[in-house]
């Protein structure tokens, strides 16, 4: 892993305490709702006038994480398996003979329930619920703003626990997007990402660290308590909200393999969460390596951001295109278990005008893809302030759209959601850039010492 240089692409972002409210006309006023007074108060501005110096070819292939992970002193029993479960109870003194059944119970409340605490769960015994909560929490993270866009998509800045006195809390971002047939929840892998494409927000984040398997399936449970769509709560419709996962919010999912393959398993798992592996989609910017793995071990949908048919040019839009390059990288598509015409891989272009656009990158792009059950997504770039790239002109976005449905692909646009609150793809950045001046230089120090 590259190591951050000095003098690097460090993002200036200003104190907090001191920033004025935002005025940028490009970005749109942030729409807290008033559930936590201090994140509205905290509300403040980003310089991103540097911004575009992570990006292009020079910058660094990934950043070094820099932030840690310090367990809260009571662990939450979201996100664990199990065996995990089982083992937490016998550290606290359950005779071994209840534990299989403890752990079913446990399991029912938590993912088929959304039991918020031990209290609600009376088909346990008060001095069992009493000697779980002295020791455990079922808590997911903590929701410190909801945003909801004119679209209906819902965005939800959450807060972890850093753990460290010198940093604040860390923060990510997960997003709601209900359709007519669906509803599709956009879930994080990591506060900021390592990679630094060069047309993605969330990869100017100088911030790191990877989220803990509780906290990615701490989404899915904080989306189902704000919807109110767990089992035993009626929801309009008579089905669920959250239908579907993403893994496309902040962060590279395959950077963080094991806490994301635990996490999905649970997603996934019939006496639970119960979101079928057909309805996972999993995002890589193409961490060869642990393509297969996703197949064997986690056996759902993947999708790769391709977003350029030549070398070159992906070397500088997604960076990591220097260590697995595109052969590379199609060919683990070709070998990735379980792929099928029934179960294609989507390929995410997103449509940067006059960079990636011409109806020569689509006939490349179809000619490259064949033999592999495909198909492909075009997404019109979203933008963020202080970005160099520009959406293709929506007649381009068409033509293109057409050669390749022409060519036999299924090639929908996507549709952007969410743009009015930075909801929409490669828009999300958490607040935890808003550090303040001796925070940052302590940082600095150690990004240049390690
Ligand atoms: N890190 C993973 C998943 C998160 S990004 C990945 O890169 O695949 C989810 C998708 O949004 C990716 O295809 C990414 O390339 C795309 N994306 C990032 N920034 C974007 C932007 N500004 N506009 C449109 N799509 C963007
Ligand atoms: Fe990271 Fe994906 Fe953004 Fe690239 S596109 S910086 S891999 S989140």
């Amino acid at each position: 892993m590259c190591r951050l240089e000095p003098g690097g692409p460090f993002l200036i972002v200003r104190d907090a305490a001191k920033a004025p409210l935002l005025k940028d006309e490009d970005e749109p006023p942030l729409n807290r709702d008033a559930m936590n007074p201090v994140a509205a108060e905290t509300n403040s501005t980003l310089d991103t006038t540097n911004a575009h110096v992570a990006a292009g070819a020079h910058a660094p292939l990934e950043k070094i994480a820099l932030e840690t992970y310090v367990p809260p002193a009571k662990p939450s029993l979201v996100g664990l398996s199990r065996a995990e479960i089982a083992e937490q109870l016998g550290a606290i003194g359950v005779a071994p003979a209840q534990r299989k059944m403890r752990v079913q119970q446990l399991w029912h409340w938590i993912y088929v329930r959304g039991a918020k605490s031990f209290e609600e769960m009376t088909s346990i015994s008060k001095e069992m619920r009493a000697q779980l909560d002295q020791h455990l929490t079922v808590a997911r993270p903590e929701v410190v703003a909801e945003q909801v866009s004119n679209d209906g998509t819902r965005k939800w800045l959450l807060r972890l626990p850093s753990g460290d006195s010198i940093e604040k809390a860390h923060e990510v971002e997960c997003v709601y997007i209900p359709e007519t047939d669906r509803g599709t929840l956009c879930v994080s892998s990591q506060v900021g990402c390592t990679l630094n494409c060069s047309f993605c927000h969330t990869g100017t984040q100088r911030l790191v660290r990877n989220l803990t398997s509780g906290e990615i399936v701490g989404q899915i449970m904080v989306a189902r308590d704000r919807l109110n769509d767990w089992a035993d709560r009626a929801t309009p419709t008579g089905g669920r909200l959250v239908t579907n996962v993403v893994m496309m919010g902040m962060g590279e999912p395959l950077y963080n393999f094991e806490a994301v393959r635990d996490a999905l398993l649970i997603v996934a798992d019939n006496e639970g969460i119960g979101i079928s592996r057909r309805r996972i989609t999993l995002s890589t910017s193409g961490v060869v390596p642990n393509i297969i793995r996703t197949g064997d071990e986690i056996g759902v949908m993947l999708a790769i951001s391709l977003h350029a048919v030549r070398d070159e040019l992906r070397n500088e839009l997604v960076p990591l295109n220097r260590k697995y390059p595109i052969a590379e990288l199609l060919q683990a598509c070709r070998d990735y278990p379980g792929s099928s015409n029934a179960r294609r891989i989507t390929f995410e272009y997103v449509m940067l005008k006059g960079v990636n656009d011409s109806l020569d990158d689509a006939k490349l792009l179809v000619k490259m893809l064949k033999g592999i059950p495909a198909k492909i997504n075009l997404i019109p770039f979203n933008p963020w302030p202080g970005t160099r790239y520009e959406c293709s002109d929506w007649d381009q976005i068409e033509k293109f759209s057409e050669y390749i449905f022409n060519a036999g692909y299924s090639s929908p646009v996507r549709t952007p959601r969410g743009r009015d609150i930075l909801a929409a793809c490669g828009q999300l950045k958490s607040e935890t850039e808003k550090l303040s001046v001796r925070e940052r230089q302590a940082l600095r120090a150690m990004a240049m010492t390690d």
